[in-house]
């Protein structure tokens, strides 16, 4: 690895220009990167999912913390020979797929042979789309997952009940996550600079008898509640309670809520109580 070029040169050396479409802002700085892999770690025995490696600051530093094996899913081909130059020495441990990763399937393209962990700068404009994918895979096919996300939405992923941020996202995270907030990066240490701030949230699933099981359902009534959220639950919840023949009230008070609450006040744990006992 230490014989490569810097990013900043490969960046410069190939002409890869970010494409503001792809959602392209990128991580030349591998204090930044390297802190990004050491959360992950350990990660020897384990195989590595990079999503939008660009290119590939953060791949270095998931290979030079000790990746057992990296695949990385890259939709821009401009980046693919920068890529082939870290895959060139990183002794067998490295793949690259060409492709969307929206489209990938993951686990079956990274197989069994390790457990898998998930390590991104995500794209902004897909980032949320991805993580719900992840979460709501069935089964759970990875056992950590390392993100960088604007600002904004690490926020709604660790927010709790009463706090601006909480909504659909927290809900769905943490039935299913351990979420931590693990530290922000100025939008000054991408290029280019967004016009936000990010942040690294690592997310760790639950154990399995812990895991929300019927995580379409919970999506299906927190978009329905978080969907109208000045609304009170009586409202926002009426053509759902009727869709699954629910007594409102009933329904309500056996999971600690009532009608004219708003959905930020109600705990994760009270929502899944209203999905598990509307089916
Ligand atoms: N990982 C690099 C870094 O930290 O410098 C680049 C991060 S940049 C924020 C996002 C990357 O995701 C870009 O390389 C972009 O081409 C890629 N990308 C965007 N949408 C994608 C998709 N649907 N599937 C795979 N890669 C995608």
């Amino acid at each position: 690895m230490d014989s490569l070029p810097t990013v900043s040169d490969v960046v410069r050396q190939y002409s890869l220009g970010a494409n503001k479409k792809l959602g392209q802002h990128f991580l030349l700085d591998m204090n930044i990167t390297d802190k990004i892999a050491r959360l992950a770690t350990p990660l020897g025995d384990y195989h590595v999912a990079e999503i939008g490696p660009g290119p590939g600051g953060l791949t270095r530093s998931l290979l030079k913390a000790g990746a057992g094996a990296v695949t990385v899913i890259e939709m821009d081909d401009r980046f693919l020979p920068a890529l082939k130059d870290i895959s060139d020495v990183s002794a067998d441990r490295m793949t690259i797929i060409k492709g969307d990763a929206l489209r990938v399937d993951i686990a079956t393209e990274l197989g069994s042979d390790r457990p898998i962990k998930i390590a991104a700068n995500l794209p902004y404009n897909v980032g949320t789309k991805m993580l719900i994918n992840w979460l709501t895979a069935d089964p759970l096919f990875w056992d950590q997952a390392v993100l960088m996300f604007q600002k904004e939405v690490a926020l709604r992923i660790v927010a709790s009940p009463g706090d601006p941020n909480y909504g659909r996202l927290a809900v769905l995270a943490q039935s299913i996550c351990q979420c931590n907030f693990a530290f922000e990066v100025p939008a000054k240490a991408f290029s280019p600079p967004p016009k936000v701030d990010s942040a690294v949230v690592a997310l760790q699933p639950l154990p399995m008898e812990k895991r929300f099981k019927d995580i379409k359902r919970l999506g299906e009534l927190t978009q329905a509640a978080f969907g109208q959220r000045r609304k009170m639950l009586r409202k926002s919840l009426k053509p759902f309670a009727k869709k699954y023949s629910l007594d409102m009230d009933n329904w309500l008070s056996g999971a600690g809520a009532n009608p004219t609450q708003r959905p930020e006040e109600l705990p994760v744990k009270s929502f899944q109580d209203l999905a598990t006992s509307s089916s």
